[in-house]
């Protein structure tokens, strides 16, 4: 980030380049790459630039590019650069929600007349921006089950611009395996698009696995405490946009059509909730060990409790996808599935809970419990992306273990 005064000549004597994050591991990177202390103060966190417009030294002159805070803020330029380092690309873009993150891209991507593979177990407001307001416009969809590659390789059309994954998906817990994924995309001048929100950079980075952008619902793991809605887009490093289209630069771009996109279409992340969204990344690495180690631990007694008929977790050996994701993920992660037979017996689980508490949403330090087919998949009933009634999905938190496994107990009984 720009100094916003003069330096004295102490100052400018002791000054050194900030280190190069991309260089360092995972959690370094999240507590240092964009939260340089202020050259002006000296202030340890960025502050809150509650700016909507910069002062010029003369015309166009422009202190550290700040012109307008729609275009850039320098607390959002600190997430952009965090978001970045955390998931290894060249560079990242913050909004005011993950659908926002997901309409530039989609927008950036593709024109009337294209086609984009998405699952059939999509977030289901991904689908719904997909399925009505991007079809609308002429885009072209087909949802199929793209943990299996031979799947994903017959939905592909000559007009296919991007496979969309979702790996682990939502609230089925699917493994798709990003390395043969990134080979079919390649084969058909496509991208590969994975939304990250589930695993998080502290478990798993598609950049590094051949993905030409990651998605994140920044409200879930990466904000980490249920207080701020965003999103983000982090691309790789020198990603063109497929099928010969020049972009809106003229340059081919990926890099360049999102940036234009997200001034042009505005809905940027606030300078509040961007430090927020700072403040939760920092603690990202230390929280998803504690959600892996509790969600293990809540995975391995339902699969031992006589009410629960299917255990669904990417870090239990029966999972169909636990292989791939032992070589992609460093940890399993906090989601956790379960079917208990029929849909009242789902219900009165989630009526019944007190330590998980009943509501929408993922990734906070407290843990929660939801009724699928009711809550988040109510949008879906009826299409090819509905879940099954007796499923009831954990979002396991990072409080003690023993009383989150006595809550789950007590509400089984
Ligand atoms: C929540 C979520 C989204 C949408 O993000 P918002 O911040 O709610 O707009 C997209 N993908 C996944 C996997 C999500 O869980």
């Amino acid at each position: 980030m720009a100094s916003l005064t003069t330096m004295t000549h102490h100052d400018a004597g002791d000054a050194t380049e900030a280190p190069d994050w991309s260089k360092h591991g995972p959690a370094t990177r999240a507590i240092h790459a964009g939260s340089e202390p202020d050259a002006a103060t000296g202030a340890v966190v960025p502050p809150v630039y509650l700016t909507s417009t910069y002062k010029q030294d003369g015309v166009g002159g422009l202190r550290g590019g700040y012109e307008y805070s729609r275009s850039a803020n320098p607390t959002r330029t600190a997430l952009e650069t965090a978001l970045a380092a955390a998931e290894l690309g060249e560079r990242a873009f913050a909004f005011a929600s993950g659908l926002a993150a997901e309409d530039v891209l989609l927008r950036s991507v593709l024109a009337p007349g294209d086609h984009l593979v998405i699952p059939d177990d999509a977030y289901g407001g991904t689908y719904r921006l997909i399925a009505r307001v991007l079809a609308p416009w002429g885009i072209e969809h087909t949802a199929v089950d793209t943990t299996s590659p031979a799947a994903v390789a017959a939905a592909v059309r000559p007009t296919t611009r991007a496979i969309w994954v979702e790996t682990p998906s939502n609230p089925l817990l699917g493994i798709s395996p990003l390395t043969l994924l990134a080979g079919i995309a390649r084969d058909a001048d496509a991208l590969l698009v994975v939304d990250n929100t589930f695993a998080s950079p502290a478990l798993q980075l598609p950049l590094t696995l051949g993905a030409d952008a990651v998605v994140h619902s920044t409200t879930k793991y990466i904000g980490g405490h249920s207080d701020v809605v965003g999103g983000a887009l982090v691309l790789r490093e020198g990603v063109r946009l497929p099928g010969g289209n020049p972009g809106p630069t003229g340059s081919g771009s990926l890099l360049d059509a999102v940036a234009f996109h997200q001034n042009a279409a505005g809905a940027v992340a606030g300078p509040f909730d961007a430090w927020l969204t700072l403040r939760g990344l920092k603690t990202l690495g230390v929280r998803m060990a504690q959600h892996s180690r509790n969600a293990a631990a809540v995975a391995e007694f339902l699969a031992a409790h006589p009410v629960v008929e299917h255990v669904i977790y990417p870090g239990l050996p029966d999972h169909p996808g636990h292989d791939v994701a032992a070589t992609q993920m460093s940890g399993f992660g906090g989601m956790v599935s379960m079917r208990v037979g029929s849909e009242a017996r789902a219900l009165e689980v989630c009526d019944r809970t007190r330590v998980f508490t009943l509501g929408e949403s993922l990734g906070g330090v407290e843990s929660l419990i939801e009724h699928p087919a009711r809550m988040t998949h109510a949008s879906v009933a009826g299409s090819a992306l509905e879940v099954p009634a007796d499923l009831v999905r954990l979002s396991v938190g990072i409080e003690d273990v023993a009383d989150l496994l006595a809550d789950l107990e007590r509400a089984l009984a």
